[in-house]
């Protein structure tokens, strides 16, 4: 499963972050590491960092958005230090890591990891299912980007180490049919083009609407099959307002 979970910064300020990042993935047996638009590229200072890593930085994949990151991934968990103003549903480490476990045994999963300054935005934020905040001194709760991918990394491996020394379970697991995060973006686009057609959204003024829209949906979770209904149900809204399907 471990192979199934990759870490994702994003816009790292500092390579010798990435180069510890690098160093607390491998400790906890966990080595995909995508990067979104580093200001600076991986380099000696990242390399220096990561001492016995560097296979790690070998393997690095660099993308310029955090949508082409996760883009075929089931379950995006975002990290945060702090909770923001539009509420999302929260994780506790723990509970992060099993999700991750659980769902990465049949699918691509990632943990999203955010500026060393300013976090991650809330676009950013809506980008992903879940968020996950280490519980920390809440008069100084920021911790450095590595620290937090090496707290994060050491769930996860608990949560594997768990199932290692567990019998196995008799019950079938159900087939997960998530759709990805691709899929999910296509979804909202088709249905922020709809509610616009239909009236429902103004064009010059969408306000918050699309934004709890998509904390509504995200916190149903729809399957696969869920999600096509959806779609053809804008679809009909589309043809019976005269507007031609993905128009
Ligand atoms: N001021 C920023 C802190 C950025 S720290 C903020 O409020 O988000 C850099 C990154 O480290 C964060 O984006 C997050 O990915 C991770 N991080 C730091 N502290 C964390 C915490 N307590 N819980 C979860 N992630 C944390």
């Amino acid at each position: 499963m471990l192979d199934n979970l990759r870490v994702v910064l994003v816009n790292t300020s500092h390579p010798g972050n990435i180069g510890s990042a690098a160093r607390a993935m491998k400790t906890m047996g966990i080595s995909q590491l995508v990067l979104v638009d580093p200001q600076e590229p991986v380099d000696g200072r990242a390399t220096a960092m990561a001492a016995g890593a560097v296979d790690i930085l070998a393997n690095v994949k660099t993308v310029p958005t955090l949508a082409e990151a996760i883009a075929d991934c089931q379950l995006v968990i975002g990290t945060s230090a702090r909770s923001r103003t539009l509420q999302w549903p929260m994780l506790a480490p723990k509970e992060a890591a099993a999700k991750l476990f659980a769902e990465g045994q049949g699918a691509q999963v990632a943990l999203v990891f955010g500026r060393e300054r300013t976090g991650l935005t809330n676009e950013e934020l809506q980008q992903c299912q879940f968020h996950v905040c280490i519980p920390a001194n809440p008069e100084y709760s920021s911790l450095n980007l590595a620290m937090a991918v090496q707290t994060l990394c050491y769930e996860v491996r608990q949560a594997w180490l768990a199932d290692l020394t567990t019998e196995p379970l008799v019950v079938e697991a159900e087939p997960l049919a998530y759709p990805s995060q691709a899929e999910l973006e296509g979804f909202y686009h088709h249905l922020e083009r709809t509610l616009t057609q239909v009236g429902f959204l103004r064009e010059d003024h969408p306000g918050q609407v699309m934004n709890k829209l998509r904390r509504l949906y995200n916190r149903a979770r729809p399957d696969s099959v869920e999600l096509n209904i959806l779609r053809g149900i804008l679809t009909a809204a589309q043809r019976a307002s005269g507007h031609e399907k993905n128009s």
